[in-house]
């Protein structure tokens, strides 16, 4: 029942993503999904040191897997009809052990899909307080009627904090308070190898969804990629959950393009135009080619300048 569910949740967001981001037609394969940038050989397990791996199967987000004497750490751990797959895969990258920790970016149900099974075996699972609040509630989206039931109190984050927390292997997480993407984000720094984990906060791989629902907006996109900026040097590895991995100037790029899209869209917003009206308008235009048709991008980012900037809010 409960898988049942998450796939047709999944086979939904799919959807809303492919139509959504690309414009391509329903149906197409998952990997579309990742419009373009996302090249097929940018699949695979990816190797950032000798204990620390990318995991990027095919229709999933990337999942961090870290090995230990003690097991493994996992950031974000795929959808729920991906959880066999990623489990499988992150345990052989650790001699067969078994998972300890799970951080969760934000509540979304392709980072959170393995929080039950390993919630079950006692896993320590790390978010942000307000992550979850958010996987303790029913959630529908406004814009298209997705909804998403809430996670079983084994599968909910048992590990919560405010802004930052640090653990025994010097490992840091902290909070991401812009509300790029959700109002839950954090990232994950691995000091020894300097590879920072991001969740959706960034990504070069095509436009995010816009989760204005729960907390998100372009405003905090830019203030997101800003602060991000502040957390890395010219040698850090920032990896997104979304695509390939970026550097500091990455950042500058995304703060500078979502800066400018920001920018357009709260004039257009001063002088009372609507969400259709800034879609005619085309202020993501010279961002096409290098991401993808912008339209559903720009329609929700506008929205969410209503959630965030009406008086009513
Ligand atoms: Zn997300």
């Amino acid at each position: 029942m409960a898988d049942q569910y998450h796939l047709q949740t999944r086979r939904q967001l799919l959807k809303a993503a492919i139509g959504g981001a690309t414009g391509i037609v329903i149906g197409g394969p998952v990997l579309r999904l990742w419009a373009g940038t996302q090249s097929a050989q940018e699949t695979g397990t990816l190797k950032l040191a000798d204990d620390l791996y990318v995991l990027r199967i095919p229709g999933e987000a990337n999942v961090i897997v870290q090995s230990d004497e003690k097991g493994v750490l996992l950031v974000d751990g795929g959808s729920a009809a991906g959880s066999d797959v990623v489990i499988k895969a992150a345990s052989e990258l650790a001699g067969g052990r078994a998972v300890h920790t799970l951080f969760n970016t934000h509540w979304h149900p392709e980072q959170t899909g393995s929080n039950e099974r390993l919630g079950k075996s006692g896993a320590t699972i790390i978010a942000h307080e307000n992550t979850r609040l958010w996987l303790g509630q029913n959630i529908t989206w406004p814009w298209n009627g997705q909804r998403f039931k809430k996670l079983p109190k084994v599968a909910q984050p048992n590990k919560t904090f405010y802004t930052t927390g640090k653990l025994e292997s010097d490992i840091r997480y902290g909070y991401i308070p812009d509300a790029a993407h959700t109002d839950g984000d954090m990232y994950v720094f691995f000091p020894t190898q300097n590879v920072l984990a991001v969740g959706d906060v960034v990504s070069r791989a095509g436009w995010p969804v816009v989760d204005y629902w729960t907390g998100g907006w372009i405003g905090g996109m830019v203030g997101g990629a800003q602060r991000l900026q502040t957390l890395v040097d010219a040698n850090t590895r920032i990896v997104p959950a979304r695509g390939p991995m970026l550097t500091l100037a990455d950042l500058k790029t995304q703060t500078e393009m979502y800066g400018a899209i920001y920018d357009r869209l709260n004039q257009m917003l001063n002088k009372g135009r609507g969400p259709s009206e800034a879609v005619e308008a085309k202020p993501a235009r010279d961002y096409e080619a290098q991401m993808g048709n912008s339209d559903e991008f720009v329609r929700r980012a506008f929205e969410s300048l209503w959630a965030y900037l009406s008086p009513d809010a």
